[in-house]
């Protein structure tokens, strides 16, 4: 999802309607942005021996696909947050009665005002969401919340080229102009006031992964929308998004940046 939610000067302001919307299509996925649990994992691996009763955060965790996966994969406990109630009441519902359900609690919040204690987290999880903050400046913010040398492990969208082509280069200045390239990224992150440990680009085929289920999803529910025109208009900048990355992917994709707090 690059669609703008913060709701300051330099993000659009999102329409109540128009939210629910993106809702209803999105909590439809198993997951709302590129992805794959392998990727999950290799950067988990990055994030050093985690204590028994490590304390995670998972921002943006939409319907908590890699939540779900860091569960399995990590002892202690994961804080899931997201800002849409369409996403965190499916994650709700998916972990009601398993045995996830006493290690992962989910919140309704926004990234930019979290709950937790200063130098409590060991570890802070974000897949395809920091965008939302900007990365320099959530990196920023969320330092606080990590113990000393604590952990955190984000995917952020990446130019992979020196330059690239008009029609893509626009794209990402109307959706967002924080893309850079990974040289730029890994400054950001030491400023902000970590050390980078790792950083890599996720495959294409998490991409794949990611729109792939998509073309399922569009008729029904443009059907239930009775093919309104903002039902249609989503359906169509999805399109568009998904067809400009099959002809651009060699510029761009998501890189994992994995930092410790300095
Ligand atoms: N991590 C999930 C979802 C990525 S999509 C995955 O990889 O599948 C980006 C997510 O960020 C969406 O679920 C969106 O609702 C959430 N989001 C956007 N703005 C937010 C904000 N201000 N605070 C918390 N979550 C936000």
């Amino acid at each position: 999802m690059q669609l703008n939610t913060m709701n300051n000067e330099n993000h659009t302001t999102f329409h109540d309607h128009e939210f629910a919307l993106i809702g209803d299509f999105f909590k439809n996925l198993e997951r709302q942005g590129p992805c794959c649990p392998k990727q999950t994992l290799k950067a988990l691996g990055f994030c050093g021996e985690l204590p028994e009763n490590a304390r995670i955060a998972d921002i943006g965790c939409g319907t908590g696909g890699q939540t779900i996966n860091l569960a399995w994969n990590t002892d202690g406990h994961i804080t899931a947050i997201d800002l849409m109630p369409a996403f965190t009441e499916n994650l709700r519902q998916k972990i009601a009665g398993t045995k996830l359900h006493r290690r992962i609690t989910v919140l309704d919040g926004s990234m930019d005002d979290l709950p937790f204690a200063a130098n409590s987290l060991d570890l802070i999880w974000s897949e395809g969401a920091i965008s939302h903050m900007g990365f320099e400046e959530g990196l920023r913010y969320w330092r606080q919340f990590l113990k000393p040398s604590g952990y955190v492990a984000v995917t952020e969208a990446t130019w992979f080229t020196p330059s690239r082509p008009a029609e893509i280069a626009e794209f990402w200045k109307e959706n967002y102009p924080g893309i850079d390239t990974i040289p730029a990224k890994v400054a950001a992150m030491e400023r902000a006031g970590y050390f980078p440990v790792a950083h890599f680009a996720m495959p294409e085929y998490c991409w794949q992964n990611y729109y792939r289920p998509m073309e399922d999803i569009f008729e029904p529910f443009l059907l239930k929308h009775d093919y309104n025109g903002p039902s249609q208009d989503l359906v169509d900048n999805i399109k568009r998004e998904v067809s400009l990355y099959q002809t651009y992917k060699e510029f761009y994709g998501y890189t994992f940046y994995i930092g410790r707090k300095a």
